[in-house]
């Protein structure tokens, strides 16, 4: 990937205050974002159009006005941008996570359901299906995630598969995806989103694993119980990435997650661990916006139901343009 020109993102919070202290600059960074290569109508797809001093758009094709932050999170927000922006930050870089409590005693968040609905915003956009899928070799199994935590009552126990690509190294990336059960249309739909064809895909010899799996993959079986070995794992790096994750979802700031917004839990916590080497938390703040303006929005109603939607959204990839002061990623 070539270096851009200019910096994509604020390396520190001083950073972020500086370059985001008006609202209008706040929300072209979303409009860059979103249209790296200039404004696309939403509704028409024409990517004719003139930008007003209030800085949304007038479609030249249809005459619709639309704002960079349309049929996204961001949409009908009254929230400022500025704190909007500022939550995104603390968010990716408390690494043990960041409860509703803490962001509203950060920010000038009028009340704790804002706060609350704004993290699960942000995290109904953390994982994108289809996106990104894992390959080389990969490790896959089924596991629950959550389970009960003495003195903070029961959580819930849901069942998830789980990829996980093993290399020389140790673990790459990983793809965790809530599955209604283990059966094999499941396990089917979930290598067909996470693992690209071709990919060695290693998993214990359980029958549940469609046999399309070895037309498409190379595909390794693994006997449970290995012979003359017991205690071997059978999947070690799996294993590893579900103790991780649990270990990460039990912890305080996670409070007790419900089986129903545990997956969005899982998916905070893939978008972390995916992330582990990033050089700096700017790049998550900006893996996370770009996420955000390609995400679809999400109703306040549907965050108490069910945490999240699952949009399948494109992420943009920054242009490099020439720069100005005011806006140093422009
Ligand atoms: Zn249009």
């Amino acid at each position: 990937m070539p270096t851009p020109a200019r910096p994509a993102y604020p390396n520190s919070y001083a950073d972020l205050r500086l370059w985001f202290d008006e609202e209008w600059k706040c929300l072209d960074y979303l409009d860059w974002l979103r249209w790296p290569n200039g404004f696309s109508c939403p509704a028409c797809a024409n990517a004719h159009g003139w930008q007003a001093p209030d800085h949304r758009w007038r479609c030249a094709g249809c005459g619709k006005r639309v704002s960079a932050l349309a049929g996204t999170i961001f949409h009908g927000t009254r929230t400022s941008l500025s704190v909007w922006f500022s939550a995104a930050w603390l968010l990716v870089n408390s690494k043990a996570g960041l409860s509703a409590t803490q962001l509203h005693r950060e920010t000038e968040l009028g009340s704790l359901q804002t706060a609350w609905a704004m993290l699960h915003r942000y995290r109904s956009v953390m994982a994108q299906p289809g996106r990104d899928r894992l390959s080389g070799n990969v490790e896959v199994d089924v596991s629950y995630l959550g389970g009960s935590v003495p003195g903070r009552g029961s959580l819930g126990r849901v069942l998830f598969a789980v990829a996980v690509e093993v290399d020389a190294d140790g673990l790459g990336r990983t793809i965790v995806a809530l599955i209604p059960s283990a059966g094999t249309a499941q396990l089917a739909a979930f290598l067909l989103d996470s693992v690209e064809p071709g990919s060695r895909v290693v998993t214990h010899d359980w029958s549940a694993y469609p046999a399309g799996i070895r037309d498409r993959y190379v595909h390794v079986a693994r006997p449970i119980v290995a012979p003359g070995s017991p205690t071997r794992q059978v999947l070690p790096a799996v294993r590893r990435v579900v103790f991780q994750a649990n270990h990460w979802l039990m912890g305080p700031r996670q409070g007790a997650v419900s089986a129903e917004h545990l997956p969005a839990y899982v998916d905070e916590w893939v978008f972390r661990f995916n992330r582990r080497h990033s050089d700096s938390r700017g790049q998550l703040f900006h893996a996370l916006l770009g996420y955000a303006v390609a995400g679809a929005p999400v109703t306040y109603q549907s965050l108490l139901k069910t945490g999240r939607t699952r949009p399948a959204p494109s992420l943009p990839v920054p242009r490099v343009e020439s720069g100005s002061l005011a806006l140093p990623w422009r």
